[in-house]
């Protein structure tokens, strides 16, 4: 492709992403240079708009960090909750009205600490939520704290020695729970990202794509891994691509990022279709 044609892909494309946006209203967004939330913002664009939705009929709901200021940002309709709290607000929203496609947005803190008791029970009710959960592996907007994903030995403020807790796998935590799709991909491969999310967003029935994303102003300066670019990199050396399409074999170690779909099942019924069918079969006065 000749470098004329491949400016005017980048053109189309950044005008895509800002039909998006709200940027007479809630711009400069407050997201450091280079932090991943922004790749993964314009990725969920990319996902919704390739998918056609209708933006009003799209319900983003998030928490409280840095990755849950996304739907402030996102000109979609927008739940910015209390931390942790994200899945029971979409859940709520998700329950009242079936129709719309709700996504909550979430961090590791955020969503594998305080709000883990909602992410286990949404995965176990199988509810037609998309989560996307962007990992850091600290918290940011608060500090830079250890989160439940931070690798054993890591530096934080609250571990200027190294961790000495075990991390959580969001994805096996969420596989173990319930949920009837997982994928897990990084902010360095937005093309697989794109497709993850389409897929996610298609699924009936809880998805999760758990997305490792770059805090270089706190786990990366606190560990010595240098600025985004860096950890970029880190990425791109640790992941391997899996586009099986479904179930990879997920050998996720320090060192290792597996990518790519790691679980999914269409049999398992989802949450709304059965509380439907209950309230037919009472209406029709016996019980389901
Ligand atoms: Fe991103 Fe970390 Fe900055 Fe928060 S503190 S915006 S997670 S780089």
């Amino acid at each position: 492709m000749s470098i004329a044609a491949k400016e005017a892909g980048a053109r189309q494309e950044s005008d895509v992403v800002l039909r998006y946006l709200r940027p007479h209203v809630k711009f400069p967004n407050m997201w450091c240079p280079g932090c991943g939330n922004g790749v993964v913002a314009t990725s969920l664009i990319r996902a919704i708009d390739k998918l056609g939705l209708d933006r009003d009929n799209v319900v983003l709901v998030s928490g409280i960090g840095c990755s849950s200021r996304m739907p402030v940002y996102l000109d979609f309709q927008a739940l910015h909750t209390t931390h942790g709290r994200a899945l029971a607000f979409a859940t709520g929203v998700k329950f009242s009205r079936p129709d719309l496609k709700v996504i909550v947005i979430t961090g590791d803190g955020d969503s594998l600490s305080i709000g883990g008791n909602h992410l286990i029970h949404a995965c176990r009710r199988n509810i037609d939520i998309t989560t996307i959960l962007i990992n850091n592996y600290i918290y940011g907007m608060t500090g830079g704290q250890i989160s439940p994903t931070t690798p054993p030995g890591a530096h934080a403020t609250t571990t200027p020695y190294g961790s000495a807790e075990k991390p959580f796998e969001a994805c096996d935590l969420a596989k173990g729970a319930g949920a009837t799709f997982i994928a897990r991909t990084t902010v360095y491969h937005t093309t697989q990202m794109d497709r993850l999310m389409m897929e996610a967003i298609q699924h009936k029935g809880f998805s999760l794509v758990e997305v490792i994303s770059n805090c270089h102003t706190y786990y990366g300066r606190l560990n010595r891994l240098g600025q985004a670019t860096a950890l970029l990199r880190m990425f791109q050396e640790k992941a391997s691509v899996q586009d099986k399409g479904t179930n990879m074999v997920d050998d996720r170690t320090k060192d290792m990022i597996p990518t790519g779909i790691i679980h999914r099942d269409s049999e398992k019924t989802e949450l709304c279709d059965e509380y439907q069918k209950l309230i037919d079969s009472l209406a029709k006065g016996k019980p389901a």
